[in-house]
């Protein structure tokens, strides 16, 4: 038998058990046997029935005079006499007819359950019992409690897991010997073994160790490869004009901040490899990423090759657009920069189309529907992609296609992205880090607020919004569900057009609707048809509204630290003071975590204490990022990741060929699918 048959394969297991574990999605052994306990009692220690104190207790025993009896109103009492050497102890299962039945007179059992005080007489509540054995699984031991669902209990899931660790005994090992041997790991069946059935705290945590490892390992190594499968692609050597970018750096209306030459320069470096780059760029909100944009471009446009430009929507694609236009124009490129969009009129698209195909536009800005366009952009020598994360190996493949040769890709993103995820999710890519901000940015002044003091807020908002000032409203859903009173984006809007600012215009917007709309709403809150703007996360992305100085955000200990930094990046672009506002949804609310945005604007320690506090789903949970469904490890143990990426390369250095781990394969290349971004 295999780990990836169907549990229905496993004796014991029939198609109504088989529907009851695909609720909790476990449709094969693996499924099982990676189904880790949720958490484990302590019933180790076997007692004497004369020493019984109040709590979990173990007794081997015999068990006599067993009783069933209903009660009132269908209520059902079992109860019998456990009795070792030493005393007697009364056993109670309320609702459990079937115990009378089961058990034998004159047998060993061991009896675990928590003793404590009943209707004046001390007895073990609902104990399990079962034969003294080698090898318990509900009683005598650390005992693992799973998830369960209706109908399917913990002790049920303990029996099925005891017979899968049967097949997995026959299994070889999932990693090199000598992986095993370096980072002293506990062989595979071992460690599955002691997760589920612990035979002491010891070995528990080594398997825990192991599992760890490996997922991280599993991770990196998926990473490593794609990484080497991009740099094994011929690329196109560009090298960079220094009297062109040092013209350019001149014609700047400001000096570049140390951080912006020195990521230059890397890129530079790598497009002038045979070799494509695949560089991150990262960056706080204002950075300053769009100028190393347009030096990345400008390096390719020189040399004859043409720029894709790709941003998550149309406005900001036209915002970029206007803003190369600017930068490019200044050393006599403007001519060759264009905007190829969805929206444009058909006579419109076609001379874009004509003048990409010629060669004329050197820098076509667009967003992801020029790679399925048919845009014929055979001389593409370099790819940007602005804030997105799902631009992998096969859409670099596509415009491979289309280009005849693998072209270089600079990825460009405000989420600060912590060193530990860099090195697994982010592994395949060489990351630029713009840790130092332009001199002379305004500070966002933030505050945390209770929803007492609304009234009070509103009065000071007002003043900002009729001096002409324009505001953002984040709200964490959109639709009011029982759980979010009042937090919705159309409760809310509702309630400010209705009341609160039924002086002012305010618009809404979405992820419902549709992108079209979505594009109309904002474009015309940045036209200032709009005094406030309550909307979802969706305006997270990128927007440049320089009038707007308020972001308020509702139920704000809804959001995570560095989502919340993101948004408040919308604001304090413009010339006046500007002010981000977290509102709680009860004065109840925890407000701990929420105090670090209050004193620090640093993107990467907010992101840092995110994923101490809740986990790299808080802050990547809007990319659904399927590599962060991690079992055991966890993904701030730098210690861990370390050691565990050093073997990964290890394993591709000694050339060790993956197809002779053929689990490992099979892990391994779902990971790649999901750690190249796609
Ligand atoms: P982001 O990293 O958020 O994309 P932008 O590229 O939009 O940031 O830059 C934000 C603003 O800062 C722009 O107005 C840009 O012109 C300006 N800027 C960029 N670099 C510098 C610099 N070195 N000194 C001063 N201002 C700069
Ligand atoms: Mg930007």
């Amino acid at each position: 038998m295999n780990l990836s048959d169907p549990i229905i394969e496993l004796k014991g297991v029939g198609d109504e058990l088989a529907g009851k574990l695909a609720i909790l999605r476990i449709r094969t052994i693996d499924d099982l046997i990676e189904d880790f306990p949720r958490r484990y009692e302590d019933y180790s220690t076997i007692t004497s029935a004369k020493n019984l104190r109040p709590g979990p207790v173990t007794i081997k025993a015999k068990i006599s005079s067993v009783v069933g009896r209903y009660v009132r109103r269908g209520m059902h009492i079992t109860e019998a006499i456990a009795s070792d050497d030493t005393a007697s102890v009364r056993l109670v299962w309320f609702n459990q007819p079937y115990r009378a039945a089961a058990i034998r007179a004159g047998q060993d059992y061991f009896v675990a359950g928590e003793y404590r005080l009943s209707r004046q007489r001390f007895s073990i509540l609902n104990p399990s019992v079962e034969l003294v054995s080698d090898f318990p699984i509900n009683t005598a031991r650390i005992i693992p409690v799973y998830r369960e669902t209706k109908g399917l209990k913990s002790n049920q899931i303990r029996r099925l897991i005891r017979e899968a660790l049967n097949i997995v005994k026959e299994l070889p090992e999932h990693l090199p010997a000598w992986l095993i041997k370096d980072q002293k790991l506990l062989a595979y069946k071992e460690a599955i073994g002691e997760i589920h059935f612990p035979s002491s705290l010891d070995l528990w945590e080594q398997a825990k160790r192991r599992l760890a490892f490996e997922e991280i390992f599993q991770l990196t190594l998926a990473a490593l490869l794609n990484r080497q499968e991009v740099l094994a692609e011929k690329g196109l050597a560009i090298p960079f004009n220094e009297k062109l970018a040092k013209d350019f750096v001149l014609k700047l209306p400001f000096k570049l901040t140390n951080a912006q030459r020195k990521v230059v320069w890397a890129i530079y470096q790598d497009m002038a490899k045979n070799q494509p780059m695949n560089r991150l760029v990262e960056g706080d909100v204002g950075s300053g990423k769009t100028v190393v944009a347009a030096m990345a471009a400008l390096t390719a446009m020189e040399q004859g090759f043409q720029v894709a430009f790709m941003a998550p929507t149309e406005i900001l694609a036209r915002q970029h657009a206007e803003t190369l236009l600017n930068l490019l124009g200044n050393v006599g490129y403007g001519d060759q920069v264009g905007l190829l969009l969805g929206s444009l009129t058909p006579a419109q698209k076609k001379t874009a189309h004509q003048k990409i195909a010629d060669g004329t536009i050197r820098l076509i800005i667009g967003t992801h529907a020029l790679i399925s366009e048919k845009v014929d952009m055979h001389k593409l020598g370099l790819i940007i992609i602005d804030e997105q994360h799902r631009f992998g190996v096969g859409q670099r493949k596509k415009l491979q296609a289309k280009a005849g040769h693998m072209p270089h890709v600079l990825h460009m993103t405000a989420t600060p992205i912590p060193r530990s995820l860099a090195l697994t999710l982010y592994g395949e890519l060489d990351i630029s880090v713009l840790d130092e901000m332009p001199p002379g940015r305004q500070k966002i002044k933030t505050k945390l607020v209770s929803p007492n003091s609304k009234k009070t807020l509103y009065k000071q908002i007002d003043k900002e919004l009729a001096a002409g000032r324009q505001m953002f409203v984040v709200c964490p859903v959109i639709t009011e569900t029982g759980a979010s009173r009042g937090l919705s984006a159309e409760e809310t809007f509702k309630q400010l057009s209705e009341h609160e600012f039924k002086h002012r215009k305010v618009g809404l917007l979405h992820g419902r609707l549709k992108p079209a709309e979505k594009e109309r709403v904002m474009q015309d809150f940045i036209d200032r048809q709009y005094d406030i703007l309550v909307s979802t996360t969706v305006i997270e992305v990128g927007v440049d509204v320089p009038n707007a100085t308020v972001m308020l955000i509702v139920g704000a200990e809804r959001f995570g630290l560095a989502q919340i930094h993101q948004l408040r990046g919308r604001v304090g672009r413009g010339a006046h003071q500007s002010y981000c506002f977290l509102m709680l949804s009860d004065s109840k609310a925890p407000i701990q975590r929420l105090r670090a945005l209050e004193n620090t604007t640093d993107g990467f320690r907010l992101a840092e204490l995110d994923l101490e506090l809740r986990g790299p789903g808080a802050i990547y949970g809007s990319i659904q990022h399927g590599a962060l469904d991690l079992r055991i490890a966890n993904l701030s143990d730098m210690k861990l990741i370390a050691a565990a990426r050093a073997a990964a390369q290890n394993f591709i250095d000694k050339k060790e060929d993956i197809d002779n781990y053929p689990h490992l394969v099979s892990r391994v290349t779902a990971l790649r699918a999901v750690t190249n971004l796609n």
